[in-house]
């Protein structure tokens, strides 16, 4: 019998293992996969969506049905939304997203790649002469960082890892060195274009003639439907500044490379707040909700060593943003590195401001706890990744167990997340034992996700219930009948102990509930 695992760290969870069990326990599979798949689209099985939704909706109890208290104390007013996908394209020119929205892209002319300027390396020996190479690699892709060292350091023949070689992002590159870099894809020189602007936005027709005049977009975030909405909530709703409005939906991003499994992909769900408050405030009430988002983060069982703060340099904010933080995670594949997984924004005025100027709408807002004071108010803005927050808890979860007989991975979910909450077994389909744990099973299926499964051995049972994030088992066995008690399992350290029937319901609700 294991006794308790210990939590692994990123670095020795391998992706390729992690997307394995999400296609083959009905996490995720690829979109479209009978014909072959499209790139940056992913649908989410039976076992992802009720995961999915499972975080979703701990965000909307933890934003807008009990949010949590203000620095004073008082209880935060925040209000959901559910706006639509498609606004009028007008909305999108006033955001910035149709003059802005780009990401500089670079081409390779001979593998037909394309990458974000951003996201490309390139590693250089630090004596390069003018006519010597220098290998491009993407961010976070230790594949090609590794193989872009390994070139480098036969041409030099130096040891690896080299203080002599040096890494520098591609965008700080001037273009007249770019002959000589060599592309992540390719193995001679020259191949990649300079940088150009490539938008964002997916663009559709709205209406039967599809001119140019009925084009129109899919929202790239949620945040701006939040935005059109400001007035119709202040109007309809008695609020009163400071207050948010919270969103969950659909965002559409035509990525230059989506990548990492649904980390980066074209399709993706967003959770949002945008937090109105008067601007004199405005940078408490940053601090306040950097606080707070992480503290939810770790509300979903987040291993702290996991998740850190990165505050944005100067030369990285939007030209309105004031200050800017993202909540990064160890992802398998930029350990010992981090990734995005939210960002906490200071927007100022900015996006009022401009759909005031752009609509001819006034925003302004009468503050009567402030001499009626007019102002636009300030925003800020916590905005995160539902299906960013999935893959975050699946890598997070995933734990190999090669002592164990069976399966030899489980996904360690917090309980309450886990798309299955128990399994109810009879331990073998003789003496009476299916009918008392039909009967359980009955009984829990009103209140929790529950799984019959009397099919195999106990063992290969529990195997498919840790490979699922299952927390419990609940075994009826040959003592049943007579002293009323169940084997529980714990998924965590395959311990068992005994139960009375009757505490099973109070039991899983305890648990579940922390
Ligand atoms: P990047 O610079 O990496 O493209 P971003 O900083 O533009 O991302 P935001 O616009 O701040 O991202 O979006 C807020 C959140 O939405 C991100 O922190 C992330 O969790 C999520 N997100 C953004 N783009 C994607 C995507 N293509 N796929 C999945 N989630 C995404």
């Amino acid at each position: 019998m294991t006794t308790e695992t210990v939590s692994i760290p990123p670095a020795q969870k391998n992706m390729e293992d992690i997307v394995a069990l999400c296609k083959r326990r009905g996490f995720v599979y690829p979109a479209s996969e009978i014909y072959g798949g499209i790139n940056g689209f992913w649908d989410y099985g039976p076992l992802g969506t009720a995961l999915k939704n499972n975080i979703r909706d701990w965000w909307w109890k933890c934003t807008v049905e009990c949010p949590p208290l203000g620095p004073d104390g008082e209880p935060l007013s925040i209000v959901g939304l559910d706006s639509s996908i498609i606004q009028n394209p007008k909305a999108w020119v006033a955001s910035g997203h149709v003059g802005g929205f780009n990401d500089p892209m670079v081409d390779c002319t001979e593998s037909k790649k394309r990458y974000r300027a951003d996201h490309l390396y390139v590693l250089r020996h630090k004596d390069e002469g003018p006519a010597g190479h220098m290998y491009a690699y993407i961010g976070g892709d230790k594949d090609s960082e590794a193989n872009a060292a390994k070139k480098l350091s036969k041409q030099y023949k130096v040891d690896l890892p080299s203080p002599d070689l040096h890494v520098t992002s591609l965008v700080q590159i001037s273009t007249d060195e770019f002959h000589r870099i060599v592309g992540p894809d390719t193995k001679k020189a020259g191949t990649l274009t300079e940088p150009r602007e490539f938008n964002l936005m997916f663009e559709t027709y709205v209406g039967a003639t599809a001119t140019d005049d009925d084009k129109a977009y899919l929202r790239p975030e949620t945040a701006q439907g939040i935005f059109l909405n400001y007035k119709n909530v202040l109007d309809t709703m008695r609020v009163k500044v400071p207050f948010g409005i919270a969103q969950i939906g659909k965002s559409f991003r035509n990525e230059v490379t989506p990548r990492n499994f649904i980390f980066r992909s074209r399709e993706f769900e967003q959770m949002e707040m945008e937090w109105f408050c008067a601007p004199g405030e405005a940078p408490q009430w940053y601090e306040f909700w950097k606080e707070e988002r992480m503290k939810w983060w770790l509300s979903l069982g987040i291993d702290p060593a996991n998740l850190r703060f990165r505050d944005h340099d100067a030369d990285e904010l939007a030209h309105y943003s004031k200050m800017c933080v993202d909540v990064e995670y160890m992802y398998p594949f930029t350990a010992p590195g981090f990734g995005e997984l939210e960002g906490v924004a200071h927007r100022g005025c900015f996006d009022l401001t401009q759909h005031q100027e752009h609509s001819g709408q006034k925003m302004e807002y009468v503050d009567q706890a402030r001499n009626n004071d007019r102002y636009v108010p300030n925003v800020i803005e916590p905005a995160s990744g539902l299906t960013r927050a999935v893959i975050v808890m699946l890598c997070e979860a995933y734990t190999p167990t090669p002592e164990r007989s069976g399966a030899k991975e489980m996904l360690k979910l917090k309980p309450k997340f886990a798309p299955i909450k128990a399994g109810i077994f009879p331990l073998v389909n003789k003496e009476g034992m299916p009918g008392i744990a039909q009967e359980l099973y009955m009984d829990l299926r009103q209140k929790f996700t529950c799984q019959y499964d009397a099919k195999q051995s106990i063992g290969k049972r529990y195997a498919r219930m840790d490979e699922a994030g299952t927390p419990f088992c609940f075994t009826v066995d040959g003592d049943t009948a007579t002293d009323q008690a169940v084997t529980v399992r714990d998924r965590d350290t395959a311990q068992q102990h005994r139960l009375a029937l009757d505490q099973v319901e109070t039991f899983l609700e305890q648990m579940i509930g922390e």
